[in-house]
């Protein structure tokens, strides 16, 4: 604690320095030492409202960034009033100031990345309902949603949301046990603790807790007894009332080689997908991107955010990527930030992608994305097995645009739709065909997405 006081005076004494007497001795001044520190915020007891509000709006950003000099991970500062830092002190008893970490070093060091919060997060349609869900989820943590189950492709931000939920509990209580896992590290540990008969201390670990956060569920397929011991632990949890969120690259039904008692309890609490962003949200979230890494949001013109916006279509990874990159090649080059530079910096990403399957493979999901929302249903069950009217149909329209647009064998066709066989491509293909013919709506229909995937 002393160390972080130290810090808070050291910096205050530069702010003597940097203000105004009249600004210093009314803000900063009566702030005192640190109250304490959390999931790598450190609190700072303003007052009262008003003088809390004045440094939020006016000095964080600037605090926070004397703060990058002193610590290797992110910190930043968080202020709360004196009201609220006596009545959280009266409610914890146990509480103490000089051991501030203690939770922390158990739940969350190293764990959670504070900077995923929901401010972070960029909402678009492709990830509204999941954005909402988690708002909802965080605020009532085991009432309305659980699990909160959260599926969509690689790099779209399934991660990112989950610790949203994570970081926004641990905001309002620090105290809270906040536990997040990747799946395949629980089944590191289950293996190794089972192996040397430790069940406890894995007990211990993972039940006694508040909320669990989950990632990347699919890596239990095969795994059949830690399967078993996390449905053990699911339904302990569950039936306590304890939050659980998870996620996964599929859907619960699509949960191959998983339990299904298991996969079935997933489906109790609220299933939601992230999709991949279309144009605008993209230009929205690299904007945000631009704005943590650098202080002048207008360094780089809106043509060269444009332009990664519109190459780089597939993950949100891949886009955050190609951000840096630029950023990374223009200040070292000392270049202007212009589309033709960008264009260079960018180009052994893009040539890849151009000259192998990567991009067909992007073009693929493309047109699935687009034909899943034209006909109004999720990519997930575009490309199941589901045998209903309205999916069959445009899966079949689907199919018929890979071929009839990049002439795909049958068979690789089938591989992205959950393995389909060539023949049941191949009649699709020929009944779309047929049915152009026929039917002037379909006809229409296919016209129009055939445009928007030349778009994309
Ligand atoms: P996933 O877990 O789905 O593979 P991640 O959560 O790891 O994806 O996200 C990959 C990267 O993209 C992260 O750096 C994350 O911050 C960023 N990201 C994804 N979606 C968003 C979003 N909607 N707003 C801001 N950043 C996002
Ligand atoms: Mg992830």
């Amino acid at each position: 604690m002393t160390r972080y006081n130290e810090i808070w005076h050291e910096i205050k004494q530069k702010l003597e320095e940097n203000f105004d007497d009249v600004v210093f001795e009314e803000i900063f001044e009566p702030v005192d030492d640190v109250f304490k520190v959390s999931n790598s915020y450190i609190y700072l007891i303003a007052p009262n409202d008003f003088i809390k509000k004045r440094i939020e709006m006016l000095y964080l950003n600037k605090l926070n960034r004397y703060l990058e000099q002193y610590f290797e991970k992110l910190h930043k500062f968080k202020i709360i009033t004196k009201e609220k830092a006596t009545e959280e002190l009266a409610n914890q008893k146990e509480f103490s100031v000089n051991e501030p970490e203690n939770n922390q070093d158990r739940y969350i060091k190293g764990n959670i990345n504070t900077s995923y919060t929901f401010d972070s997060f960029v909402v678009g349609n492709s990830n509204r309902l999941a954005y909402t869900s988690a708002i909802k989820v965080a605020d009532q943590p085991g009432i309305v949603a659980n699990p909160l189950y959260i599926f969509g492709d690689v790099g779209l931000g399934k991660t990112h949301l989950m610790q949203c939920i994570g970081n926004y509990i641990l905001e309002g209580n620090i105290n809270a046990k906040v536990l997040y896992v990747k799946t395949d590290q629980f089944v590191e540990e289950y293996v190794k603790l089972a192996h040397k008969n430790k069940f406890e201390e894995f007990n211990r670990k993972y039940r006694d807790v508040d909320v669990l956060l989950v990632d990347d569920i699919q890596f239990l397929a095969k795994k059949e007894k830690s399967q078993l011991e996390f449905f053990k632990l699911f339904e302990i949890l569950h039936g306590e009332g304890k939050q659980i969120v998870i996620t996964s690259d599929r859907s619960a039904s699509d949960l191959k080689d998983v339990m299904s008692r298991l996969t079935s309890r997933f489906e109790w609490g609220v299933t939601v997908d992230i999709n991949r962003p279309d144009l605008d949200h993209r230009i929205k979230i690299l904007e945000k991107k631009l704005l943590a890494e650098t202080s002048d949001s207008d360094l780089i013109p809106t043509s060269v955010i444009e332009y990664i916006a519109s190459v780089f279509d597939n993950n949100v990874r891949e886009l955050e990527g190609a951000l840096k990159r630029v950023l990374f090649y223009c200040t070292a080059f000392n270049l202007n930030f212009t589309v033709k530079n960008a264009e260079q910096a960018l180009k052994n990403l893009i040539k890849p992608r151009i000259n192998n399957n990567h991009l067909r493979e992007n073009q693929v999901k493309n047109i699935m994305s687009l034909v899943s929302d034209y006909y109004r249903i999720s990519t997930s069950d575009l490309i199941s097995k589901k045998r209903k009217a309205k999916y069959v149909f445009p899966r079949q329209i689907a199919m018929y645009l890979i071929k009839t647009l990049y002439g795909l064998p049958y068979q690789k066709i089938g591989s992205f739709f959950n393995d389909r066989d060539h023949s049941t491509v191949m009649h699709s293909v020929q009944k779309i065909t047929n049915e152009i013919e026929m039917d002037y709506n379909v006809k229409k229909d296919v016209e129009k997405l055939t445009t928007k995937c030349g778009q994309n």
